[in-house]
């Protein structure tokens, strides 16, 4: 039950691309050169975190103590 949120930065963002070519739900898409993410795809499953060279995809947790 764990409430997991796919939060992109757009300061960071440098719109590579390389997030869209690995979510495996294709649930994020470029638009005006900023990675935007479609909740209603994204299972928050973290792939695309990891993926981004500028680090601007990140995974927050608002419940922490759910684990
Ligand atoms: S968390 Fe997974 S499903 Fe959601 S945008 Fe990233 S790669 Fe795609």
């Amino acid at each position: 039950m764990t409430t997991t949120i796919i939060v992109v930065n757009s300061d960071k963002c440098k719109a590579s691309g390389e997030c869209t070519k690995v979510c495996p739900q294709r649930a994020i898409s470029i638009k005006s050169g900023k990675a935007i993410i479609d909740y209603d795809k994204c299972d928050s499953d973290g792939i695309c975190v990891p993926a981004c060279p500028q680090g601007a995809i990140e995974l927050t947790k608002p419940d922490k103590k759910g684990g």
